[in-house]
């Protein structure tokens, strides 16, 4: 069934006498455990559309509802409330503090959600194993190679149990054999039936996702993925 459903979303930026439309009429639905990858070219409307899905903004024009709640005309501080139930943010810079352990890290999402101090650390502990970060839990962000970073940050996503994975660039900052490690998580995590976002500029990591969405100039174009179409032998 959908999870994600967006009709007609458009949003428009006023900045002094000029106008911005930066999503000219999206339309999008994203089924429960799917994976999708959004991709298009810097100033295409990727952040915007990100903002969006992210409930982090709203829409100018157009209906947005996740997991059949109508987001679109919410106040601040109840997106605020559907961010921290329905979504897990992965961002490109990580986005960890540096002074606090992983599993601190991991626990940080379960604290605003008012989780009791001993069910945090155990769920966090958990998170971490299930990125494969079981004898990490101890060491900050700095004693952690860039792939691991990224895993804890995909751990704390996880620990709410999220409706949503939000994943805004999550290789922009790792090298290739990184890349493919966090590629690899997401695989996991969409065969263990978790629904996936994914934003990329790459081609490539646009390629691991099950359906790949291009964006250009705030409109929407569905794609044929590489692997979909069958490789040559
Ligand atoms: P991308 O993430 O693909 O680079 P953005 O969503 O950031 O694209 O931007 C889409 C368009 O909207 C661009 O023309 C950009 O300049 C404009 N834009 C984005 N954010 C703002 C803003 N806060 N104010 C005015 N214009 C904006
Ligand atoms: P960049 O794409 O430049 O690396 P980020 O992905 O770190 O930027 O963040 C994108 C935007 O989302 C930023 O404006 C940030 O402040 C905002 N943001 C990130 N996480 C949250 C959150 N959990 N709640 C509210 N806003 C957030």
């Amino acid at each position: 069934s959908a999870l994600l459903e967006m009709a007609g979303v458009r949003k428009t930026y006023a900045t002094g006498a000029v106008a911005v439309e930066a999503l000219r009429g999206v339309d999008l639905t994203v089924d429960e455990g799917d994976f999708v990858a959004i991709v298009g070219p810097s100033g295409s409307g990727k952040s915007t559309l990100m903002h969006i899905i992210g409930c982090l903004d709203v829409p100018t024009q157009g209906r947005y509802a996740l997991g059949g709640e109508d987001v679109s005309s919410m106040t601040e501080a109840q997106l605020a409330d559907v961010r921290n139930r329905r979504i897990g943010f992965v961002f490109q810079q990580f986005n960890l503090l540096p002074s606090m352990t992983a599993e601190r890290n991991v626990a940080l999402p379960l604290m605003y959600a008012g989780v009791p101090r001993a069910e945090r650390a155990q769920r966090a502990r958990e998170a971490l194993e299930r990125v494969g970060l079981g004898d990490r839990t101890h060491h900050r962000p700095g004693e952690l190679s860039g792939g691991q970073q990224q895993r804890v940050s995909v751990a704390r996503a996880l620990v709410t149990n999220p409706t949503l994975i939000l994943a805004d660039e999550p290789t922009g900052n790792l090298d290739s054999r990184s890349t493919t490690d966090v590629l690899g998580l997401f695989h996991a995590l969409h065969d263990a039936g978790r629904t996936i976002v994914l934003i990329t500029h790459e081609a490539e990591v646009a390629a691991e996702a099950r359906r790949v969405v291009r964006i250009t100039d705030g409109l929407l174009t569905e794609e044929t993925p590489a692997h979909a179409a069958g490789a040559p032998v």
